[in-house]
Protein backbone atom coordinates (compact mmCIF):
# COMPACT_ATOMS: atom_id res chain seq x y z
CA UNK A 1 0.00 0.00 0.00
CA UNK A 2 1.27 3.89 -0.57
CA UNK A 3 2.64 5.68 1.86
CA UNK A 4 -0.23 7.59 3.81
CA UNK A 5 -0.14 11.32 3.05
CA UNK A 6 -1.97 13.26 6.17
CA UNK A 7 -2.20 16.84 6.64
CA UNK A 8 -1.85 18.92 9.76
CA UNK A 9 -3.57 21.83 10.48
CA UNK A 10 -2.23 23.51 13.61
CA UNK A 11 -4.73 25.92 15.16
CA UNK A 12 -2.94 26.95 18.78
CA UNK A 13 -3.78 24.94 22.38
CA UNK A 14 -1.81 24.20 25.26
CA UNK A 15 -0.09 21.30 22.94
CA UNK A 16 2.25 23.76 21.54
CA UNK A 17 2.19 26.39 23.88
CA UNK A 18 5.18 27.92 26.50
CA UNK A 19 5.86 29.54 29.37
CA UNK A 20 5.97 33.11 29.14
CA UNK A 21 9.69 34.25 30.82
CA UNK A 22 8.09 36.95 32.70
CA UNK A 23 4.40 35.95 33.47
CA UNK A 24 4.90 32.43 33.78
CA UNK A 25 1.46 32.40 31.68
CA UNK A 26 1.48 29.81 29.00
CA UNK A 27 0.98 31.23 25.54
CA UNK A 28 0.62 29.91 21.81
CA UNK A 29 3.98 29.29 19.85
CA UNK A 30 4.83 27.80 16.33
CA UNK A 31 4.43 24.80 14.66
CA UNK A 32 7.97 24.07 14.36
CA UNK A 33 8.80 24.29 18.05
CA UNK A 34 5.90 21.51 18.51
CA UNK A 35 7.29 19.16 15.80
CA UNK A 36 10.91 19.34 16.77
CA UNK A 37 9.58 18.46 20.68
CA UNK A 38 8.18 15.18 18.53
CA UNK A 39 10.87 13.55 16.85
CA UNK A 40 9.56 10.41 17.01
CA UNK A 41 7.08 11.61 14.14
CA UNK A 42 9.79 10.81 11.71
CA UNK A 43 9.63 6.72 12.95
CA UNK A 44 6.12 7.05 11.04
CA UNK A 45 6.49 5.97 7.29
CA UNK A 46 3.78 8.49 6.74
CA UNK A 47 3.64 12.00 4.31
CA UNK A 48 3.25 14.66 6.49
CA UNK A 49 2.56 18.37 5.88
CA UNK A 50 1.14 21.04 7.43
CA UNK A 51 -1.14 24.40 7.66
CA UNK A 52 -1.02 26.60 10.34
CA UNK A 53 -2.70 29.44 12.27
CA UNK A 54 -0.78 32.55 12.22
CA UNK A 55 -0.40 33.62 15.25
CA UNK A 56 -1.42 30.46 16.56
CA UNK A 57 -4.52 30.87 19.00
CA UNK A 58 -5.63 29.72 22.95
CA UNK A 59 -8.75 27.97 21.60
CA UNK A 60 -11.10 30.16 24.25
CA UNK A 61 -10.04 32.45 21.23
CA UNK A 62 -11.90 30.09 18.51
CA UNK A 63 -14.45 31.88 16.17
CA UNK A 64 -16.96 30.96 13.03
CA UNK A 65 -13.81 32.19 11.21
CA UNK A 66 -11.48 30.13 12.29
CA UNK A 67 -14.34 27.20 11.87
CA UNK A 68 -14.51 27.95 7.92
CA UNK A 69 -10.35 28.57 8.06
CA UNK A 70 -10.06 24.80 9.34
CA UNK A 71 -12.96 23.84 6.84
CA UNK A 72 -11.38 25.56 3.70
CA UNK A 73 -8.18 23.83 4.64
CA UNK A 74 -9.69 20.24 4.33
CA UNK A 75 -11.49 21.00 1.54
CA UNK A 76 -8.92 22.81 -0.28
CA UNK A 77 -6.55 19.86 0.41
CA UNK A 78 -9.17 17.02 0.02
CA UNK A 79 -7.74 15.04 -2.49
CA UNK A 80 -4.82 15.16 -1.99
CA UNK A 81 -4.38 13.67 1.23
CA UNK A 82 -5.67 10.39 2.80
CA UNK A 83 -6.45 11.86 6.55
CA UNK A 84 -6.31 14.96 8.33
CA UNK A 85 -5.33 16.05 12.18
CA UNK A 86 -6.16 19.19 13.26
CA UNK A 87 -4.31 20.37 16.73
CA UNK A 88 -6.29 22.19 19.12
CA UNK A 89 -6.75 23.57 22.67
CA UNK A 90 -9.12 21.49 24.60
CA UNK A 91 -11.34 24.24 25.82
CA UNK A 92 -13.39 24.62 22.72
CA UNK A 93 -12.76 21.23 21.00
CA UNK A 94 -15.75 19.98 21.53
CA UNK A 95 -17.51 22.79 19.89
CA UNK A 96 -14.90 22.63 16.59
CA UNK A 97 -15.70 18.82 16.32
CA UNK A 98 -19.44 19.45 16.44
CA UNK A 99 -19.40 22.52 14.01
CA UNK A 100 -17.16 20.90 11.74
CA UNK A 101 -18.83 17.86 11.78
CA UNK A 102 -21.93 19.71 9.92
CA UNK A 103 -20.03 22.34 7.95
CA UNK A 104 -17.82 18.98 5.65
CA UNK A 105 -20.51 17.42 4.15
CA UNK A 106 -19.99 14.04 2.82
CA UNK A 107 -17.16 13.46 4.29
CA UNK A 108 -15.73 10.29 4.07
CA UNK A 109 -12.11 10.74 5.44
CA UNK A 110 -11.03 10.80 8.81
CA UNK A 111 -10.70 14.51 10.41
CA UNK A 112 -8.53 13.70 14.03
CA UNK A 113 -9.14 16.06 16.53
CA UNK A 114 -6.25 16.31 19.22
CA UNK A 115 -4.35 18.06 21.78
CA UNK A 116 -3.00 17.75 25.01
CA UNK A 117 -3.33 19.35 29.28
CA UNK A 118 0.47 19.62 28.90
CA UNK A 119 2.52 21.76 26.22
CA UNK A 120 4.62 19.15 24.70
CA UNK A 121 7.98 20.38 25.97
CA UNK A 122 6.88 19.38 29.23
CA UNK A 123 8.42 16.50 30.82
CA UNK A 124 5.44 14.83 31.57
CA UNK A 125 3.61 15.95 28.74
CA UNK A 126 0.54 14.32 27.18
CA UNK A 127 0.91 15.71 23.62
CA UNK A 128 3.39 13.32 22.36
CA UNK A 129 1.14 10.28 22.95
CA UNK A 130 -2.17 12.51 21.21
CA UNK A 131 -0.15 13.22 17.97
CA UNK A 132 1.47 10.41 17.35
CA UNK A 133 -1.73 8.17 18.00
CA UNK A 134 -3.90 10.91 16.30
CA UNK A 135 -1.76 10.47 12.91
CA UNK A 136 -1.83 6.63 13.48
CA UNK A 137 -5.81 6.79 13.12
CA UNK A 138 -5.99 9.46 10.49
CA UNK A 139 -3.48 6.86 8.62
CA UNK A 140 -5.35 3.89 9.15
CA UNK A 141 -6.83 1.50 6.72
CA UNK A 142 -9.08 -1.29 6.31
CA UNK A 143 -7.93 -4.39 4.07
CA UNK A 144 -10.07 -3.14 1.04
CA UNK A 145 -7.85 0.48 1.77
CA UNK A 146 -10.26 2.44 2.67
CA UNK A 147 -10.08 4.55 5.90
CA UNK A 148 -11.18 2.73 9.10
CA UNK A 149 -12.18 6.05 10.65
CA UNK A 150 -14.42 8.29 7.76
CA UNK A 151 -15.62 11.72 10.35
CA UNK A 152 -14.72 13.95 12.58
CA UNK A 153 -13.75 12.29 15.68
CA UNK A 154 -11.93 13.50 19.02
CA UNK A 155 -8.31 11.35 20.17
CA UNK A 156 -8.21 12.01 23.59
CA UNK A 157 -5.20 9.68 25.81
CA UNK A 158 -6.88 6.39 26.04
CA UNK A 159 -10.00 7.20 23.73
CA UNK A 160 -11.31 7.58 19.86
CA UNK A 161 -14.91 10.03 20.21
CA UNK A 162 -17.51 10.97 17.85
CA UNK A 163 -16.34 14.70 18.17
CA UNK A 164 -20.33 15.63 17.73
CA UNK A 165 -21.40 14.00 20.81
CA UNK A 166 -18.06 14.62 22.86
CA UNK A 167 -17.61 17.49 25.65
CA UNK A 168 -14.73 18.45 27.83
CA UNK A 169 -15.30 16.48 31.14
CA UNK A 170 -12.28 17.68 32.54
CA UNK A 171 -9.56 20.41 33.63
CA UNK A 172 -6.56 18.42 34.58
CA UNK A 173 -7.28 14.64 33.37
CA UNK A 174 -5.38 13.48 30.48
CA UNK A 175 -8.77 11.60 29.72
CA UNK A 176 -10.39 14.74 29.36
CA UNK A 177 -13.24 13.73 26.91
CA UNK A 178 -15.84 12.13 26.94
CA UNK A 179 -18.91 11.38 24.81
CA UNK A 180 -21.88 10.63 27.10
CA UNK A 181 -24.69 9.28 25.03
CA UNK A 182 -22.43 7.53 22.87
CA UNK A 183 -19.78 4.46 22.85
CA UNK A 184 -16.47 5.18 21.80
CA UNK A 185 -15.27 4.80 18.45
CA UNK A 186 -11.57 3.16 19.56
CA UNK A 187 -9.94 2.09 23.11
CA UNK A 188 -6.32 2.95 22.99
CA UNK A 189 -3.75 0.73 24.89
CA UNK A 190 -1.34 -1.05 23.78
CA UNK A 191 -2.87 -0.93 20.26
CA UNK A 192 -6.17 0.61 18.71
CA UNK A 193 -9.33 -1.19 18.82
CA UNK A 194 -11.41 0.26 16.77
CA UNK A 195 -14.87 -0.51 17.77
CA UNK A 196 -16.36 -0.71 14.35
CA UNK A 197 -20.03 -0.90 14.90
CA UNK A 198 -19.84 2.35 16.74
CA UNK A 199 -17.68 3.85 13.70
CA UNK A 200 -19.67 5.86 10.86
CA UNK A 201 -20.82 3.91 8.16
CA UNK A 202 -20.80 5.45 4.51
CA UNK A 203 -23.08 3.84 2.48
CA UNK A 204 -22.45 5.71 -0.92
CA UNK A 205 -19.17 8.14 -1.22
CA UNK A 206 -19.71 11.58 -2.69
CA UNK A 207 -18.02 14.80 -3.46
CA UNK A 208 -17.10 16.19 -0.31
CA UNK A 209 -19.61 19.70 0.54
CA UNK A 210 -18.10 22.06 2.43
CA UNK A 211 -20.61 24.22 3.84
CA UNK A 212 -19.32 27.62 5.18
CA UNK A 213 -21.91 29.67 6.58
CA UNK A 214 -22.37 29.70 10.64
CA UNK A 215 -25.00 31.93 11.52
CA UNK A 216 -24.67 32.90 14.95
CA UNK A 217 -27.72 34.69 15.85
CA UNK A 218 -27.86 31.53 18.27
CA UNK A 219 -27.87 32.02 22.20
CA UNK A 220 -28.51 29.42 25.04
CA UNK A 221 -30.21 30.08 28.20
CA UNK A 222 -30.00 27.80 31.50
CA UNK A 223 -32.52 26.98 33.41
CA UNK A 224 -32.24 27.82 37.53
CA UNK A 225 -34.89 27.35 40.34
CA UNK A 226 -35.68 31.17 41.13
CA UNK A 227 -35.66 31.91 37.61
CA UNK A 228 -36.70 35.40 37.53
CA UNK A 229 -39.82 36.29 35.03
CA UNK A 230 -38.80 39.74 33.88
CA UNK A 231 -35.52 38.36 33.36
CA UNK A 232 -36.27 35.18 31.35
CA UNK A 233 -38.75 37.74 29.40
CA UNK A 234 -35.98 39.95 28.01
CA UNK A 235 -33.76 37.21 27.55
CA UNK A 236 -36.01 35.75 25.27
CA UNK A 237 -36.53 39.08 23.82
CA UNK A 238 -32.98 39.66 22.77
CA UNK A 239 -32.85 41.34 19.61
CA UNK A 240 -32.02 39.50 15.92
CA UNK A 241 -31.83 36.20 17.87
CA UNK A 242 -33.46 32.81 15.59
CA UNK A 243 -32.70 30.24 17.58
CA UNK A 244 -32.14 29.45 21.48
CA UNK A 245 -30.70 25.71 22.99
CA UNK A 246 -32.72 25.75 26.04
CA UNK A 247 -31.20 23.58 28.90
CA UNK A 248 -33.18 22.27 30.44
CA UNK A 249 -33.78 19.76 33.58
CA UNK A 250 -33.37 15.87 33.68
CA UNK A 251 -35.46 14.48 30.92
CA UNK A 252 -36.33 18.20 29.56
CA UNK A 253 -38.34 19.77 32.43
CA UNK A 254 -38.84 22.66 33.20
CA UNK A 255 -41.31 25.26 35.23
CA UNK A 256 -45.03 24.25 34.84
CA UNK A 257 -45.96 27.93 35.86
CA UNK A 258 -47.72 29.75 32.75
CA UNK A 259 -46.19 32.61 33.25
CA UNK A 260 -43.12 30.12 31.85
CA UNK A 261 -44.63 28.17 29.19
CA UNK A 262 -46.58 31.66 27.90
CA UNK A 263 -43.18 33.07 27.81
CA UNK A 264 -41.64 29.91 25.71
CA UNK A 265 -45.11 30.07 23.02
CA UNK A 266 -44.91 33.98 22.63
CA UNK A 267 -41.58 33.29 21.64
CA UNK A 268 -41.99 30.52 19.55
CA UNK A 269 -45.04 32.23 17.83
CA UNK A 270 -42.68 35.17 16.83
CA UNK A 271 -40.80 32.60 14.80
CA UNK A 272 -37.93 32.03 17.14
CA UNK A 273 -36.72 28.37 16.97
CA UNK A 274 -35.78 26.56 20.82
CA UNK A 275 -34.26 23.46 20.93
CA UNK A 276 -34.78 21.61 24.21
CA UNK A 277 -31.11 20.07 25.96
CA UNK A 278 -30.82 18.75 28.95
CA UNK A 279 -28.68 19.81 32.09
CA UNK A 280 -27.67 16.21 32.61
CA UNK A 281 -24.12 14.47 31.61
CA UNK A 282 -25.83 11.59 30.40
CA UNK A 283 -29.32 10.71 28.98
CA UNK A 284 -31.27 12.89 27.27
CA UNK A 285 -34.64 14.57 26.73
CA UNK A 286 -37.65 12.09 26.86
CA UNK A 287 -40.66 14.86 26.24
CA UNK A 288 -43.53 12.57 27.25
CA UNK A 289 -42.62 11.57 30.56
CA UNK A 290 -43.56 14.33 32.91
CA UNK A 291 -46.32 17.09 32.22
CA UNK A 292 -43.66 19.44 33.13
CA UNK A 293 -42.25 18.52 29.40
CA UNK A 294 -44.96 17.83 27.98
CA UNK A 295 -46.17 20.83 28.50
CA UNK A 296 -42.76 22.64 26.62
CA UNK A 297 -43.52 20.87 23.72
CA UNK A 298 -46.93 21.29 23.61
CA UNK A 299 -45.87 24.97 23.34
CA UNK A 300 -43.30 24.17 20.25
CA UNK A 301 -40.14 23.55 22.17
CA UNK A 302 -38.32 21.31 20.20
CA UNK A 303 -37.02 18.17 21.68
CA UNK A 304 -33.17 17.78 21.53
CA UNK A 305 -33.40 14.18 22.21
CA UNK A 306 -29.56 13.41 23.44
CA UNK A 307 -27.78 15.98 21.74
CA UNK A 308 -24.81 17.55 23.30
CA UNK A 309 -24.99 20.93 23.86
CA UNK A 310 -22.28 22.11 21.77
CA UNK A 311 -23.54 19.63 19.17
CA UNK A 312 -27.10 22.25 19.33
CA UNK A 313 -25.49 25.24 18.98
CA UNK A 314 -23.56 24.78 16.34
CA UNK A 315 -26.19 22.60 14.73
CA UNK A 316 -28.54 25.63 15.25
CA UNK A 317 -25.77 28.11 13.48
CA UNK A 318 -25.29 25.26 10.60
CA UNK A 319 -28.92 25.22 9.58
CA UNK A 320 -29.88 28.81 9.54
CA UNK A 321 -26.36 29.57 7.92
CA UNK A 322 -27.50 27.14 5.08
CA UNK A 323 -30.37 29.91 4.96
CA UNK A 324 -33.09 27.94 6.51
CA UNK A 325 -36.58 29.22 7.48
CA UNK A 326 -37.49 28.83 11.31
CA UNK A 327 -40.25 26.27 10.20
CA UNK A 328 -37.39 24.22 7.89
CA UNK A 329 -35.23 24.68 11.19
CA UNK A 330 -37.26 22.87 13.26
CA UNK A 331 -37.56 20.12 11.32
CA UNK A 332 -34.37 19.72 10.49
CA UNK A 333 -33.44 19.94 14.35
CA UNK A 334 -35.66 16.56 14.69
CA UNK A 335 -33.16 14.78 12.05
CA UNK A 336 -29.52 13.35 13.09
CA UNK A 337 -27.17 14.75 10.09
CA UNK A 338 -23.65 13.51 11.22
CA UNK A 339 -24.98 10.67 13.68
CA UNK A 340 -25.09 13.31 16.54
CA UNK A 341 -28.24 12.42 18.27
CA UNK A 342 -30.01 9.21 18.85
CA UNK A 343 -34.15 8.91 18.81
CA UNK A 344 -34.29 6.06 20.69
CA UNK A 345 -37.05 7.73 23.41
CA UNK A 346 -40.67 7.38 23.76
N1 LIG B 1 -6.74 27.17 27.04
C1 LIG B 1 -6.22 26.07 26.27
C2 LIG B 1 -6.91 26.07 24.92
O1 LIG B 1 -8.02 25.65 24.84
C3 LIG B 1 -6.42 24.79 27.00
C4 LIG B 1 -5.87 23.55 26.30
O2 LIG B 1 -5.45 23.56 25.18
O3 LIG B 1 -5.87 22.50 26.96
O4 LIG B 1 -6.35 26.51 23.95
Amino acid sequence: MQQPRILIIYTGGTIGMIEDVETKALRPFDFTHLMENVPKVKMLDYEIDNIQFHPPIDSSDMNIGHWQDITRSIADNYNDYDGFVVLHGTDTMAYTASALSFMLGNLSKPVIITGSQLPIGEVRTDGEENLITALQIAAARTPSGTPVVREVAILFENYLWRGNRSTKRSADNFNAFKSNNYPELAKIGLGISFHTDSLRKISEEKALEPHYAMDNKVMALDLFPGLDFHVFRHLLATPDIKGIVLRTYGTGNGPTESWFIDALRETIDRGVVILNVTQCVNGGIRPNRYIAGDLLTAAGVIPGYDITFEAALTKMMHLFGLGMSASEVREALCRPIAGEMTIDYD
